[in-house]
């Protein structure tokens, strides 16, 4: 591909000789909003020690890469000669993401320095370096063989969900005990071979630490008096006009902020809901959003083009009674007149199995039940989706669920 050819040479001479001496540009692997990921073989390898290369290591587990020191070029050269010619090695990879310029530079730092502080954690990418050249970043990950989710989740059996999640929850415990959330948990930020049985969470870009989120919510613990609550609901145009008055026109209500980067479809009721204190347990539904995708065999499961139309969809699956009191529990309502919302919503089981095709929509024929194994993913996803997320499971507890627990296979 020339434009590819082209964009790489481009690339290599904004860095000039300190990316081309140590990295060859193999390939782009990845592109998206905030970055474009290449592929590139790490001339210089002997910089770090070697065991932290995965592809032949029993323990998964990696080692922080620490950097030898600064010899000089000739040093260098006779120590890779010689090192060469004592074996040939295999080459070793890392994927290279270039932080695109547009980002804010505390943007930047903060992706940096959280993948660095969690250097060494079990089923996380590892940040070997970094480098900035004017105002572009880039950041060297060492690289991971993985499939495309498309081409898998739809053959995992009970077994293979039960180790992707495990390594899934085991990276989500490290990152959730140092308080800090990714924000955007979703199969293309989880890298997974199959082959290998081992995944490893990518991606820090949206992640923040635990509390750097202003006001606390009424979620958290907040007073039951608290006064923004009461002028909220007072205020609220579906209490002055009744329940049947749809979706206000002319809301006089003051907006309300709350971060609300993510993914659409994967983002948890109190993000939608706009709830100021966001915790850990946006990532368990998240994540809980995956099992479900894969359970059903449906992706997107969800598919909303917006907020409003992401609260349709979860309020269609849990029904409007536990949506109003999710609402309630941010200082918000949820009003709906929309007729296929059900007071009391579906069971996941029947959800699916409508979705799976293996029962006919209730028409009285043959049904093709869930397995006892599946009825346990079931029960584990339903914790990972409790509307409450003081209520939800959370990544440690998730790893002692029947579900997860390793001598259960
Ligand atoms: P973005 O912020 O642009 O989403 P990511 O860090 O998610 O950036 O990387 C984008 C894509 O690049 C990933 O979905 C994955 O396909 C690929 N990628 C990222 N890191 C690695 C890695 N260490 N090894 C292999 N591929 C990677
Ligand atoms: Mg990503």
């Amino acid at each position: 591909d020339p434009a590819l050819q082209e964009e790489m040479l481009k690339f290599q001479d904004t860095f000039g000789a300190g990316i081309t001496e140590r990295f060859r540009l193999i390939g782009r692997i990845g592109e998206g909003t905030f970055s474009t990921v290449y592929k590139a073989e790490d001339l210089l390898y002997d910089h770090y020690d070697n065991d932290w290369d995965l592809e032949e290591k029993e323990n998964p587990k990696w080692a922080s890469p620490p950097m030898k020191k600064r010899r000089t070029g000739l040093q260098r050269t006779i120590s890779d000669v010689s090192q060469y010619s004592q074996q040939r090695r295999k080459p070793r990879y890392v994927a290279i993401k270039k932080i695109y310029v547009t980002s804010s530079p505390l943007r930047i730092l903060n992706e940096i320095e959280l993948l660095s502080k969690l250097q060494g954690c079990d089923s996380v990418c590892p940040l070997i370096t970094a480098f900035r050249h004017t105002d572009q970043v880039v950041a060297v990950l060492p690289y991971f063989k993985h499939t495309d989710f498309r081409e898998y989740f739809r053959k995992m059996t009970v077994k293979d969900m039960q180790i992707y999640f495990r390594s899934l929850f085991t990276a989500l415990k490290a990152t959730h005990e140092q308080g800090i959330l990714h924000r955007d948990i979703k199969p293309t930020n989880f890298l997974y071979d199959p082959a290998k049985k081992r995944g490893v969470l990518v991606d820090f870009g949206l992640a923040e630490k635990e509390g750097t989120d202003y006001k606390p919510c009424l979620c958290q613990g907040g007073s039951q008096r608290d006064p923004e609550r009461r002028r909220r609901l007072q205020n609220s145009v579906a209490v002055a006009m009744g329940p049947s008055s749809g979706y206000p026109k002319n809301d006089s209500r003051p907006s309300r902020r709350a971060n609300r980067a993510g993914t659409r479809g994967f983002r948890a009721p109190e993000v939608l809901f706009k709830c100021t204190a966001q915790s850990t347990k946006i990532d368990i539904w998240s994540a809980g959003v995956m099992l479900l995708t894969i359970l059903s065999k449906r992706f997107p499961f969800f598919n909303s083009a917006d907020d409003v139309e992401a609260m349709i969809e979860i309020a269609t699956i849990f029904g409007v009674k536990k949506m109003k009191q999710c609402a309630y529990l941010h200082g918000a309502m949820f009003e709906t007149t929309i007729p296929t919302i059900g007071d009391k919503g579906f069971n996941l089981e029947k959800i699916i199995l409508w979705s799976t095709c293996r029962n006919d929509g209730g028409k009285g024929g043959s049904e093709i039940p869930l397995t006892d194994e599946e009825k346990m993913a079931v029960r584990f996803l339903e914790r990972c989706f409790e509307l409450d997320p003081n209520k939800r499971i959370s990544a440690a507890e998730a790893l002692e669920h029947d579900f997860l627990r390793e001598d259960l296979y």
